[in-house]
């Protein structure tokens, strides 16, 4: 089956044509269209600079996207979009595009999780079957998600503050090394001198899977605040901080992989394009005796291959609803939940 994604959750507007055949998935066009320069003056994602921004190009990027699949709409089994959670505005923009797009082709429209769509992201390009041990870290996210099958995911823990990917984010605004955060702090960190800052391991000697991330952007404050940084501090400092968050994640993903029966743990979202981390987790992974997967960076940050990907998935095993159209956009949506399709309003 053919499907075509959008993906408007947070800052990218992207599109993205996928062919799933017996289980394997072939991208046949993917356009991203990123923001990043209208946010980069505050510093952060505006939410509503961002809606507008998608719906000055939604229908660019599918344009562009079904072009260059070589397929007309008729062509298509399904739109999927990214329909929650995320920046309701953003979500809105895509999701209304995409039932539009539904609507007037007669195809099936499928409500995706965003969430999913990160979760399943290492199944575009390798062979990654259930179950798995995710590691789900993003700008908005860090869970550990046991996943054993399409929509069958186990949350079995979580951040009680900060995500990983927002703590990259405030260093490097508290640092003014630009934005997005994470691979400014990576950059620096490459001449910096991990031991030189002694900084927290949160909730490191509690039990359970759960992370924090917040009491380490306050100590990093502190330090910034009561010296005048040279650029050599500023790069151990970001070279400390990340091997912080290294040594959280990959402390936590120990726990993790010991109850885990299976032999796969695969790291996903925006953090799992830094290299510090891969290797962080690649160990524990060896430690286990098991193997480490990650998507390509592209696939790492925001994408419509991965939402495609769910939509097809969703489509195949008949996991979309008659009335997929009624489906409401969700800002909170949390991938645990009974049916990760299931909706507030219809049910
Ligand atoms: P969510 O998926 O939770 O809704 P999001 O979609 O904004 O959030 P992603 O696009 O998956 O998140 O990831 C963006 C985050 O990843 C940002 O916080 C960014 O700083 C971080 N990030 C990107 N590249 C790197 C890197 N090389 N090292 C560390 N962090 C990174
Ligand atoms: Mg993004
Ligand atoms: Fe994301």
């Amino acid at each position: 089956i053919t499907i075509l994604g959008i993906e408007t959750s947070c800052d990218e507007t992207a599109a993205a044509v996928l062919r799933l055949e017996d289980g394997r998935a072939a991208i046949l066009s993917e356009t991203v269209r990123s923001q990043v320069e209208e946010h980069a003056p505050y510093g952060g994602v505006v939410p509503e600079i961002a809606a507008r921004a998608h719906a000055d190009i939604a229908d660019r990027v599918v344009e562009v996207a079904l072009k260059e699949s070589g397929l007309a709409l008729s062509e298509l089994d399904g739109i999927a979009a990214t329909s929650g959670p995320g920046l309701i505005g953003g979500v809105m923009v895509g999701m209304m595009t995409g039932k539009a797009m539904a609507l007037a082709s007669g195809k099936p429209f499928i409500p995706v999780n965003h969430l999913e769509g990160h979760a399943l992201s290492p199944r575009l390009a390798e062979d990654c079957a259930f179950p798995y041990m995710l590691l789900l870290v993003s700008g908005g996210h860090c869970q550990f998600i046991r996943v054993d099958g399409l929509g069958a995911y186990q949350r079995l823990g979580t951040t009680i503050d900060d995500a990983a990917g927002e703590a990259f984010d405030k260093l490097a605004k508290l640092l003014n090394l630009g934005f997005p955060g994470g691979p400014a702090v990576e950059r620096a960190a490459t001449s910096g001198d991990e031991t030189r800052y002694p900084l927290p391991r949160p909730l490191m000697d509690r039990d359970g899977l759960d992370m924090s991330f917040a009491g380490l952007k306050t100590a990093a404050a502190r330090i910034i605040e009561a010296e005048d940084l040279s650029d050599q501090d500023v790069a151990d400092l970001c070279a400390s901080y990340q091997r912080a968050i290294a040594d959280c994640l990959s402390a936590r993903a120990d726990r993790a992989m010991e109850r885990f029966d299976g032999d796969r743990l695969v790291v996903a979202g925006g953090v799992a394009a830094n290299q510090t981390i891969r290797a962080a987790l690649d160990a524990v992974a060896a430690r286990h005796g098991a193997s480490l997967i990650a998507p390509p960076l592209k696939h790492c940050t925001d994408n419509a291959a991965m939402i495609a990907l769910a939509g097809a998935e969703r489509l195949a095993a008949g996991l979309v609803a008659e009335d997929s159209l009624a489906f409401t956009a969700r800002p909170r949506w949390p991938l645990d939940e009974e049916s990760a399709a299931s909706n507030p309003v219809y049910g």
